[in-house]
């Protein structure tokens, strides 16, 4: 079996789904691997390490014709749609609730799609493939070195003959696997850490890294399924943000990273507590799409500086701005979702194992994967995006 390391093409990305160290263990499992010219360049693993841990280079057309599996991060462009055949395997992080008529079309092709970032969570033996948790580690990281980089003071409190500093007050809005390593990483720094979350069994998380947890009048209970939280009513949410606005005004930087899966994020920060923000100011909204974001006025991908002297960062790929780290991690997680599958070198999907039922969106020429097949269902098509 030849599994093919696919270049990213999508604008900003640097990432690549597998690193050299993997290619060695691909081959002690019988496995053959070509890797397309340049697909590591921009994340630092040069050619010349994947052909020294035994992967041919190749061309993007060979790879394409000639690999069994192809692993990448994003969905196949639809330049890459014409390059797949019947019968390939693509991995990667295909967002099949995002855009299941995408995934009907690989169904249409006869290409057996599998979403890295469909493995049921909770598992622990998918602990090693989530690299939805492992590119958020990433991006919770980075989301405060981008803070640290932009405000124009100090982060730790700092006592020297020409003054002292004092630390910075940094709040956290979402305690999920970002948010964790967001507060970690600002403490590291020497803030001084709020945070806040509508799942209750946040507290303690944040409060073992050393953040104190904000506590709201309004004390809702947004547990919802599966670990994550639930959408919040809408006198909930107002209430939320009621509250919400007197706290955020005393913080030097927010950093947002609240998601509800399947719905647009929940506004926290409005543009009323934005006004009462000092000057030089920074907020971080992780959140930020073209859904909308944690900020109300969030641009994805710019800073917006207010005329109040806010700087307002919505980057929209914060793990492609750490390639390296970031690709070390994804690759892990594609390894061991792809070694899962493999067995004598051959790929065999038994459908009765929890993995494989939740992460192989299309098979057979047909999407088989539930969540994806109910919205593709007549009575769900207006949800689902063309
Ligand atoms: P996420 O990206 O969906 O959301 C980020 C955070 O935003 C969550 O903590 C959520 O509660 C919070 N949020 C949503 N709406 C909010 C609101 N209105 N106000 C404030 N906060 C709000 O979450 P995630 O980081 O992907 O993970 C969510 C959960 O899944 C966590 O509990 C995580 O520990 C859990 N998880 C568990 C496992 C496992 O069991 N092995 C693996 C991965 C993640």
């Amino acid at each position: 079996m030849r599994v093919g390391v696919a270049k990213e093409t999508a604008p900003g990305e640097r990432r690549v789904a597998l690193v050299p160290e993997a290619v060695e263990k691909l081959r002690a499992a019988d496995v053959s691997v070509l890797v397309e010219r340049g697909a590591g360049a921009e994340a630092w693993f040069p050619d010349i390490d994947y052909a020294e841990a035994g992967a041919k280079i190749v061309t993007a057309s060979a790879l394409y014709s000639q690999s069994d599996v192809i692993l990448k991060i994003h969905r196949p462009s639809p330049v890459e749609m014409k390059l797949l055949h019947q019968n390939q395997v693509v991995i990667g992080m295909l967002a099949p609730l995002l855009d299941p008529a995408a995934m009907a079309a690989l169904a249409g092709m006869g290409v057996v799609a599998v979403s890295l970032d469909a493995i049921p969570r909770t598992l622990s033996r998918s602990q090693g493939m989530d690299a939805l948790s492992s590119q958020a580690n990433v991006a919770g990281y980075k989301a405060v070195l981008v803070a640290a980089e932009a405000y124009g003071r100090y982060f730790p409190l700092l006592t020297t003959p020409a003054g002292t500093a004092r630390p910075a007050n940094v709040l956290v809005l979402g305690v999920g696997v970002a948010g964790l390593q967001a507060i970690a990483t600002a403490r590291r720094l020497g803030a001084q850490i709020k945070a806040y979350d509508v799942r209750p069994e946040t507290r303690e998380q944040a409060e073992s890294l050393g953040a104190q947890f904000i506590t709201l009048r309004s004390a809702i209970d947004g547990a919802g399924q599966g670990g994550y939280a639930r959408a919040l009513t809408e006198q909930e949410q107002a209430a939320q943000q009621d509250e919400l606005n007197d706290v955020i005004a005393s913080h030097d930087i927010v950093i947002t990273t609240a998601q509800v899966p399947g719905r647009r994020p929940p506004v926290l920060v409005t543009a009323a507590a934005v006004e009462c923000m000092k000057a030089g100011s920074i907020i971080v909204d992780m959140a930020a799409s073209d859904l909308g974001g944690n900020c109300e006025l969030s641009k994805p991908g710019k800073v917006t500086i207010t005329p109040n002297g806010v700087a307002i960062h919505a980057p929209l790929n914060l793990p492609a701005s750490m390639p390296t780290g970031a690709s070390a991690f994804y690759s892990r997680n594609i390894l061991n979702l792809l070694l899962n599958y493999v067995t004598l070198g051959e790929l065999r999907f038994d459908f009765e194992d929890e993995v494989t039922a939740a992460t192989v969106i299309t098979y057979g020429g047909k999407v088989v994967q539930e969540a994806t097949r109910k919205l593709l269902q007549p009575a769900s098509r207006g949800g689902a995006k063309a």
